[in-house]
């Protein structure tokens, strides 16, 4: 086997050797064929076989994910077990193969089509919910019968690098305790939620490959190279010791970085910002600690709602969020009220899939409109807060109106808990995200409303540059070098602190180490960054002065191009952590 490159988008840093699986997310091909009279009760018999087949299979999966992480999970697979029972289907596929004379796999594909288009366009929200496990299902279903073998995530025993098309946000939160150890899938940018998550677990990743996953076999060496954006299939013996030398020198890189967990982030001479951690589920809250995070500056609580049938309880809330609190005590956590829509979807809320959906219905829109399922989680929230250290804050405010309604529901919910005697932090400190270029054009008058800022960049640039977050075709157009996006920030910093509250920064442009002298030199006062990505936000801090830092933004604050700005920016980093440069392949 010859060494073949495949050029993609670098989302998630460093590099892994491992055996390549095929996490096949595309629609199945399924070709017609005629069938003789005689051979219906052959196809009626393998349908009825496939079923017994399938429903083994998924009571094997349930076993595992109730073994692996409790029985919570494996409660989706119960309605995907009433899916394979439902006469009605069977007896469509039955009828319509008599009566059409074609093979099963087609019959059955048409029938399932059908089903999930009738169940995703019913306004009862139980049958809607159905959707997506009938398509599931019968996806299972389908795959038994063309002898397709599709493997769970959740069921890998061995490591090894996931090649998709695509994978979901939810797809992604079940490699969590899984063993898989990098990424690579063929559409995707660097802030979507796939690779945000990939980051968080620490694993490389590359995404935007194009027809990567038709052209690389399961099983076959991979090398995902999370830095230079590449995937080698079947590397030469040259390069895979070029890739085992530069994990050495980058593992004693680390060894380095992680001296540095219990000092502050300091510059040279002195001054202080917090770097805290960014997390999905209350397990991080310890690998989030091991890095030296300084408090939780973004816990993103819609995952809460994925991988499961119905709605969270506020007490399965609440024990969530104090588990967090208390996880990371005396630090503080910033809950995030949660954020669905845009590239993250549950199929038991019933939001409508929409044309655009990042400018669609979505996080604070849902909420204000939901007020029930909202009112759940701000009680929560603010029952963990009784331990004093939880902020909370609002996704994508566009304006004060909203700002103001969110807060309205929020004092509801206090009025509530008082009336009934529960204890919560009477200070809560109240945030808004600033993600949307009208909040940060507004900063000035939305900083009046509330304790803190926390900027979104992940959708700051999205939506100032008009470019789709998750879309690779014009992942070169993301940029948070551009001067638009650098004013914004500068003009939000300076609206928050003339009004005497503080910002954070939580989108991943916190995170880049080659952007964090910059940042700091706007006088950003937090950085909420992925775990892993602590410590070298840390040594770039304590690498420079405040001066230093501050002469750097304001330089590049008067530059008009985005080239020169990273030319700059990179060059300050290569003298103050070399190694970033060189192991990391930041600029
Ligand atoms: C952001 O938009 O920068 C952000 C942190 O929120 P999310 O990535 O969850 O949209
Ligand atoms: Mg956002």
């Amino acid at each position: 086997m010859t060494e073949r490159i495949f050029k993609g988008i670098a989302v998630s840093p460093g590099s892994v050797i491992g055996k390549a699986f095929i996490f096949d997310s595309e629609e199945d091909v399924v070709i017609e064929r005629e069938i003789a009279d005689g051979q219906i009760p052959v196809e009626i018999a393998r349908f009825e076989d496939a079923l017994i087949a399938t429903r083994r299979e998924i009571i094997q999966i349930q076993d595992k994910i109730t073994e692996a992480m409790g029985a919570k999970h494996a409660e989706i697979f119960n309605a995907h077990l009433l899916v394979l029972e439902d006469r009605a289907l069977i007896e469509d596929v039955i009828e319509k193969l008599e009566q059409e004379k074609k093979n099963i796999e087609w019959v059955f594909s048409q029938v399932a089509r059908k089903y999930a288009k009738i169940f995703s366009r019913v306004e009862d929200e139980y049958l809607k919910e159905r959707a997506a496990d009938v398509k599931d299902v019968t996806r299972r279903i389908l795959h038994t019968l063309l002898g397709k073998k599709r493997q769970d995530i959740a069921e890998l025993k061995e490591e090894v690098v996931i090649v998709a098309y695509d994978l979901s946000p939810s797809d992604t939160a079940l490699m969590h305790k899984e063993k898989v150890i990098g990424f690579a899938s063929d559409v995707g940018g660097k802030t979507s939620h796939t690779a945000i998550l990939a980051r968080s677990i620490g694993n490389p990743g590359v995404v935007g490959l194009h027809d990567a996953s038709k052209r690389i076999k399961s099983g076959q060496t991979v090398i995902v190279d999370g830095n230079r954006g590449i995937v080698i299939v079947s590397p030469s013996g040259k390069t895979l010791e070029k890739y085992q030398k530069e994990q050495r020198k980058l593992l004693v890189f680390e060894e380095k970085l992680s001296e540095l967990k219990d000092l502050p982030a300091e510059t040279i001479d002195g001054y202080r910002v917090v770097i805290a951690a960014n997390i999905e589920l209350p397990e991080d809250v310890p690998v989030a600690l091991a890095h030296g995070a300084q408090g939780i500056g973004l816990y993103r609580t819609e995952f809460f709602y994925m991988n499961r049938t119905g709605l969270p309880t506020e007490e399965e809330h609440y024990k969530a969020y104090r588990e967090v609190a208390e996880g990371i005590h005396p630090h503080p956590v910033t809950i995030r009220t949660f954020d669905l829509g845009g590239d993250k979807f549950v199929s038991h809320l019933d939001v409508p899939r929409e044309m655009n959906p990042f400018l669609g219905w979505r996080a604070i829109r849902f909420c204000l409109e939901r007020v029930d399922i909202f009112k759940v989680q701000l009680r929560a929230i603010l029952r963990a807060s009784a331990l004093g250290n939880v902020k909370v804050m609002f996704p994508m405010i566009s304006g004060v109106e909203e700002l103001k309604a969110a807060i309205g529901v929020l004092n509801e919910a206090k009025r509530e808990l008082r009336k009934e005697n529960v204890p919560f932090d009477r200070d809560i400190q109240v945030g808004a995200m600033i993600e949307i270029p009208s909040a940060a054009l507004t900063a000035d008058i939305l900083a009046k409303e509330v304790d803190f800022f926390s900027i979104g960049t992940n959708d700051l640039i999205q939506y100032s540059l008009a470019v789709d977050r998750v879309n690779e075709k014009i992942a070169y157009l993301y940029e948070p070098r551009h001067p638009a996006v650098l004013r914004l920030i500068r003009d939000i910093i300076e609206a928050a602190h003339s009004n005497g509250i503080w910002v954070a920064m939580c989108g991943e442009m916190a995170s880049e180490p080659s952007l964090t002298l910059i940042l700091l030199g706007l006088a950003l006062d937090e950085f909420s960054v992925s775990a892993v990505a602590i410590p070298e936000i840390k040594k770039v801090v304590r690498s420079v002065t405040l001066q230093e830092a501050r002469t750097l933004a304001r330089e590049v604050m008067s530059m008009e191009a985005i080239g020169p700005i990273r030319r700059k920016t990179a060059q300050l980093v290569r003298k103050a952590v070399p190694e970033l440069i060189r192991l990391k392949g930041q600029e």
